[in-house]
């Protein structure tokens, strides 16, 4: 229910995962119920938050910058609210004061549904918030501790999107925390231990999101595939969640990330190839091709169980595409390690792999082991990675030139809307073609841009594609007699309009 409160202004910046992104939607609809207004200008705003990340320091680095040059600004507006919320609030509360004392608000990510009575507390007490889980308990099982209501789970059921807001492609968090401790990542220490939300929240979620135009969902979790929850005394897994949220009417596909490989069960295979609404893609991060780096990683498998289960995935589900992520020049990583990782890459013919750099955290296990890998090797090895990974995929690509790819047409390319800004500003003349490039995605996760008009945005369309590079496919709409490409199954035909060709 709206409040009559005077309309005030948030300005809210999101760094790091798809998890940040959708409690940075959930905060700001807190506080539009608030009457607050979303604000893209920060000198103007009356609060300000950057929802933070603390996976690299590069990224916590950011923060610090952005918040020492809002000093000035603060001291010139002490009503202005300045808050850091998310993982960097959580990891190191302390430091963050000390280093930046005028923030006012400093909230962890399991206690984001307190802002509005944090923001209150800086404005009436004058005095500054926080709000921290800290000491989180693992003495129970990820079943025994799956959540019914705590206070991120209020926040996810207060989900009430913008009538604004995009809700084409929406996420829906599954699971919360992590239990995995490898030991470079800062997770399990910010968003604390595994919990599975209760499926009929997210089912009534994927429901109310499909009632307001929602045709894609993507289940987030850490590592989504061991979601598991008590119901009615028994436990339902993540293929059953799968199931049940494809069977919601409206949502035409079903996505998940991020996957643990250690975690995959045979029943998630079978429904991601009987169920035409549950897309062919992976997002699998593997982190290296050393078992000596698995190990020193604890990532609880083998290079060899690894190759074993995306052959498995490929074998029992037509037409996966798969995704991965890479650590280079994590402790002690050899030339011949960073060897074996490129073997893997060249073996596993991803669909596109993210590479980073290892950054050491504090409080985690590597953290007192050696960063001995100097930047500039760490930052060779990154390259031969990723030009690796650009040929395998220029090649794959090609194959599917000729082809028609069916994709939900997300909105302008980012081209077209360049051009679209320069036509307005100065006035020139851009051409039809760039100024009305669309960009797409197919169920397996490639990016399709063409021409097409505004009123095909949201909706599926087919296109034949003409031309590709590594990372993208280029192509011009066809209508619905168009062949499909057997080779990209993604192309599987939905209960859906599909458009004439622009
Ligand atoms: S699985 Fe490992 S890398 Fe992923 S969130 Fe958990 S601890 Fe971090």
């Amino acid at each position: 229910m709206r409040t009559t409160m005077p309309t005030k202004s948030v300005y809210l910046e999101t760094m790091g995962c798809q998890m940040n992104v959708l409690d940075s939607e959930l905060v700001l609809g807190q506080l539009r119920r608030l009457g607050y207004e979303s604000t893209r200008n920060i000198q103007a705003a009356d609060v300000i938050l950057f929802n933070t990340c603390s996976v690299r320091d590069h990224a916590e680095q950011k923060v610090l910058s952005k918040l020492g040059a809002l000093r000035q600004l603060k001291s010139a507006h002490p009503d202005r609210v300045i808050g850091v919320i998310g993982c960097m609030a959580e990891r190191d509360p302390n430091g963050l004061i000390s280093k930046m004392p005028h923030v006012d608000l400093v909230c962890g990510p399991g206690e984001l549904n307190k802002i509005p009575a944090l923001i209150e507390d800086v404005r009436v007490n004058r005095t500054r918030a926080i709000a921290l889980a800290r000491s989180f308990s693992r003495k129970s099982t990820p079943l025994q501790r799956a959540v019914e209501f705590d206070s991120v789970e209020a926040l996810d059921l207060s989900r009430e999107p913008a009538p604004e807001t995009r809700v084409l492609q929406s996420y829906i968090r599954v699971q919360r925390g992590c239990d995995k401790f490898c030991t470079f990542c800062v997770v399990p220490f910010t968003r604390g231990p595994e919990r599975s939300r209760p499926p009929q929240h997210i089912v009534d979620e994927a429901r109310m999101l499909a009632d307001r135009g929602a045709k894609e969902v993507t289940l987030l979790g850490q590592t989504v595939n061991s979601y598991v929850h008590a119901e009615n005394g028994r436990p339902v897994r993540f293929a059953e969640l799968l199931a049940r949220v494809a069977d919601v009417d409206g949502i035409e596909r079903v996505r998940f990330v991020t996957s643990y490989p250690g975690d995959f069960t045979d029943d998630i295979f079978e429904v991601m190839r009987e169920l035409p609404k549950v897309c062919e893609y992976l997002h699998l991060p593997v982190q290296s091709g050393s078992n000596t780096m698995l190990k020193r990683m604890r990532r609880q498998y083998t290079v060899e169980q690894y190759v074993e289960l995306i052959e498995k995935a490929r074998a029992r589900v037509p037409g996966l595409t798969i995704a991965s992520d890479f650590i280079v020049g994590f402790c002690g990583e050899t030339e011949a390690d960073h060897e074996q990782t490129l073997q893997l890459i060249e073996r596993c013919r991803f669909k596109n792999i993210f590479v980073f750099k290892y950054s050491p955290r504090p409080g985690t296990v590597a953290h007192k082991h050696d960063d001995d890998v100097p930047d500039e090797i760490k930052r060779r090895r990154n390259g031969e990675l990723l030009s690796l990974q650009d040929r395998i995929a220029t090649i794959h690509n090609e194959r599917l030139i000729g082809s028609t790819v069916q994709v939900l047409v997300e909105g302008y390319s980012k081209a077209a809307l360049k051009a679209q800004q320069a036509e307005q500003t100065r006035g020139e003349e851009v051409g039809w073609r760039r100024r009305d490039q669309l960009v797409g995605r197919t169920r397996t996760d490639r990016i399709v841009v063409f021409a097409g008009q505004p009123q095909h945005i949201g909706r599926f369309a087919d296109v034949r594609v003409t031309g590709t590079t590594s990372l993208t496919l280029h192509g011009t709409l066809v209508n619905n007699e168009s062949p499909l490409n057997p080779a990209e199954p993604s192309n599987r035909p939905l209960a859906l309009p599909i458009l004439a060709s622009g």
